[in-house]
């Protein structure tokens, strides 16, 4: 399967809050660094590999039972169970089946996210599609920051980043729902910022979609069960300084070619979680706090940061 990425998506704008341009990467023709790629092209690409009926949709998982002797069972909020030789948790942040291996819950990093959204950007959002340019572009002003990304189908993201409390809308006496509300708080908290920068919070199509970071306890690591693994964020959630999908899907092809030629589960499991464990824990512990540095005035390492 080829999956080329979008080489235009690298390019990447830092301003500061009065809108000044302090940085302005232009990607080569040939750059091939942080390729970029949606996230929905990837699934289908990801799908349309599969033989069908390999994903049941509509299947819920509830909770893990079973033994580390195996079999597992998985059950389901639809009332089915189904019995594994072995389960590979790939559930992300909230997993259920890292409870089988492990008690580590999140924990709020003390950083949130708003995620909004501007369609047709050409047509109806030009300022903000030059703004943006064919990639991202980030400012900051220490308490609270906002990324923009461009996606495919002329639609750009923008993530407001704030140094808040999880709760920060209800506590405010909004629900996530009331979208003025939310414009108008966010406009006082950015009325520093320039107009042409405040239209990113305040354009937007759309409702707002809060998204308050959590990581995992660093170091996060299990006793070896021969039954059940972990990859991606429900082994290792980190903050999103732009290596977590990256990590998920290395997690699976090193996974996946594990299980092909050791004579059992069990002994694929403990080779796969020999390299991912000390890979993900040196990456955790690199960005272990890092979520504050999306909303500091200190211009961000373009070499690591920032991608879908
Ligand atoms: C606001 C935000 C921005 C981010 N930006 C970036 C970025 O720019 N670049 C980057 O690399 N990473 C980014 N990340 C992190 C990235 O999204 C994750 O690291 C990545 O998606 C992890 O992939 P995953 O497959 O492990 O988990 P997920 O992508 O979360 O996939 C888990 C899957 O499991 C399913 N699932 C969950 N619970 C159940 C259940 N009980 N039963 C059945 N199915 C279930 C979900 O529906 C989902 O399909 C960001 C994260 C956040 C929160």
């Amino acid at each position: 399967m080829a999956v080329r990425g979008c080489p235009e998506g690298q390019e990447m704008r830092q301003l500061d809050p009065p809108g000044a341009t302090l940085f302005h990467h232009v990607p080569e023709q040939d750059e091939r660094f942080k390729p970029e790629i949606d996230r929905a092209r990837l699934r289908d690409l990801l799908l349309a590999s599969l033989r069908p009926g390999t994903v049941r949709w509509g299947h819920t998982l509830r909770a893990v039972g079973g033994s580390a002797a195996g079999p597992r069972l998985l059950h389901f909020a639809n009332g089915a169970t189904v019995e594994a030789d072995l389960i590979i948790g790939a559930d992300g942040a909230w997993s259920k089946v890292r409870r089988a291996v492990s008690p580590a819950t999140p924990r709020y990093t003390g950083v949130s996210f708003l995620e909004a959204w501007f369609h047709d950007v050409e047509t109806r959002h030009p300022g903000i599609a030059e703004l943006v340019g064919q990639g991202s572009a980030a400012a900051a002003d220490g308490d609270r920051g906002l990324f923009a990304q461009r996606n495919g189908g002329d639609h750009i993201r923008v993530y407001l980043i704030q140094r808040v409390p999880a709760d920060w809308i209800t506590a405010a006496g909004l629900t996530p729902q009331d979208t003025g509300g939310i414009r108008a708080l966010l406009l006082e908290r950015y009325r520093d910022w320039s107009p042409r920068l405040r239209r990113l919070v305040t354009d937007n199509d759309g409702p707002y979609v809060d998204r308050p970071i959590f990581a995992l306890p660093v170091p996060h690591e299990w006793a070896h069960d021969p039954t059940v693994t972990l990859l991606g964020d429900a082994a290792h959630l980190m903050p999103p300084l732009g290596v977590g999908v990256n990590l998920a899907l290395l997690d699976a092809c090193e996974l996946a070619p594990a299980l092909a030629r050791h004579d059992t589960p069990g002994e694929a499991v403990r080779a796969y979680e020999r390299a991912m464990l000390p890979r993900s824990t040196k990456m955790a512990r690199l960005l272990d706090g890092a979520a504050e540095g999306l909303i500091s005035t200190e211009l961000p390492d373009f070499a690591t940061t920032g991608d879908r």
